[in-house]
């Protein structure tokens, strides 16, 4: 498709102002510039055109199913986008004077003290901007706490290797040396491998439940203890609290610190980059080491970032939390976990799950025996996804599964969406079988394909350059 440069005609205009009645008054010199920019010249019909052929080459969550694993894409309610539009959130500054902005306080006052009681935390900050840095906010709480005490001789966080790549990302940041462990046969932390690391040097542990293979740890409260018992901390991953928001509480599973993915759990809609927010909730004995806001007393102490974060994210995630209610949290992640059962078990029949039980929110499917088979990967069978209208699961995480496909429906999904789902897995599931290699060529209908991802990650190209 061509950019608005390319289809620029030189002299083309939107006749949407009235001829200026005032005097042309000439700039000073030297502020003028010395050329003219290269704007695009077009008339409102090919913008509003290009704009709206734009919106059909995306795939949002208001276009169809999008089932990517970890990420927690639900449909975000429209009246919690309302809420964060009204003009008393955005048109305030943060350093106005206290008497003035009430109203702001009040919801950052209610939206912790809901998020404190659905976590079992003491107190929370909504300085961090998305989850790695809640992560990072998070481990140095540890850190401080345990150099508080002068207890220097913890310098090793305990990552499973199931884990989030932020998590021994964070650690490391943080100045940690990163201790992986295997995972057991079930996916889940194994405790003889646990219990072989764990020592005097244990700063703590990081860990999310349900954990990336969408399984509920059984052994939650054995692992905390025995990290405990060792001196540690234990820092929970929130990412995964869809599963069981208002069900159970990290704080009762023995967690200290944790942070949450606003933007996932509580409804902002995210990808591409918008804000985010991660908060991080303690236990009380944290609390002294919570980063402090900017306020008109002059800077805080030990920021993570301006003033509070960003706020806007907070009444998105107020509004939601006030539309469903005590009842409607829980209600939310029953309906998340049966979904995803109601999916697995569906497409069962042709693709594996890697672990063969009831999951939680998500699940994952293991192709390496379908791939021995007939030749096409969990790549082919993503991309061609992309084909029938679906957004492909997240691939190849987490990688202790081969050729993982990791499907996480959400609760805001019909079942009529789920069967139709189901029926596209099924679909590809025979393509395979018969015509392999419009697999390995799709995605058919996309502007692009396959790109080299590395490439796009590394060195995006997002000027345009005449
Ligand atoms: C998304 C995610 C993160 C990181 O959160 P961001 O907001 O993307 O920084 C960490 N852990 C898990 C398990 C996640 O799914």
């Amino acid at each position: 498709m061509k950019l608005l440069f390319e289809k620029s005609v030189p002299g083309r205009r939107c006749t949407i102002l009235p001829p200026c009645d005032v005097e042309a008054v000439e700039l000073p010199e030297g502020l003028a510039r010395a050329e003219t920019p290269a704007l695009p010249e077009l008339c409102e019909t090919d913008i509003s055109r290009h704009y709206s052929q734009l919106c059909r080459q995306v795939h949002g969550v208001n276009c169809g199913f999008y089932p990517l694993g970890s990420c927690t894409m639900k449909y975000n309610p429209r009246i919690d986008e309302e809420m964060a539009a009204l003009p008393g959130f955005t048109n305030i500054h943060p350093l106005a004077p206290k008497h003035t902005v009430q109203g702001c306080q009040a919801v950052l006052d209610t939206a912790k003290a809901y998020l404190c009681e659905i976590t079992g935390m003491a107190d929370m900050t909504f300085q961090p901007a998305a989850g790695a840095h809640g992560e990072f906010t998070g481990v140095l709480l540890i850190k401080q706490y345990h150099e508080a005490r002068g207890d220097h001789r913890r310098t090793k966080i305990i990552v499973p290797d199931s884990a989030h790549g932020t998590n021994p990302a964070t650690a490391a940041m943080c100045g940690y040396q990163v201790v992986n462990i295997p995972s057991a046969q079930d996916g889940c932390v194994d405790l003889d491998a646990l219990k072989a690391v764990l020592g005097p040097d244990t700063a703590g542990l990081m860990l999310t439940n349900p954990n990336t293979v969408g399984i509920f740890d059984e052994n939650i409260l054995e692992i905390t203890r025995l990290v405990h018992e060792a001196g540690g901390l234990c820092y929970y991953d929130g990412a995964n609290l869809n599963a069981v928001m208002g069900v159970v509480r990290p704080g009762d599973m023995g967690f200290d610190c944790i942070h949450l993915n606003l933007h996932k759990t509580f409804a902002t809609p995210h990808g591409g980059g918008g804000p985010g927010a991660g908060a991080v909730g303690c236990k009380d004995f944290l609390i002294p080491y919570l980063p402090k806001s900017v306020t008109q007393d002059g800077p805080g102490s030990k920021q993570v970032r301006s003033f509070t974060g960003n706020f806007l994210v907070v009444v998105w995630a107020l509004a939601y939390l006030m539309t469903l209610g005590r009842g409607g949290i829980p209600e939310a992640a029953r309906n998340a976990v049966l979904n995803a059962n109601y999916l697995m078990e569906k497409i069962k029949g042709t693709f594996s799950p890697a672990f063969d039980r009831i999951c939680m929110h998500e699940f994952v499917l293991d192709l390496s025996a379908f791939k021995k088979e007939t030749g096409v990967s969990a790549l082919d069978v993503a991309k061609s996804l992309i084909d029938y209208g679906m957004h492909p699961p997240t691939m190849y995480f987490p990688l202790i599964v081969h050729e993982a496909l990791m499907l996480e429906p959400t609760e805001t999904e019909s079942r009529e969406t789920l069967d139709w789902a189901a029926e596209v897995f099924r679909k590809l599931y025979d393509l395979a079988h018969t015509d392999p290699d419009w697999m390995h060529g799709a995605p058919h209908n996309t502007q692009i394909g396959r790109p080299d991802e590395v490439r796009a990650a590394r060195n995006p190209v997002l000027r345009y350059t005449p």
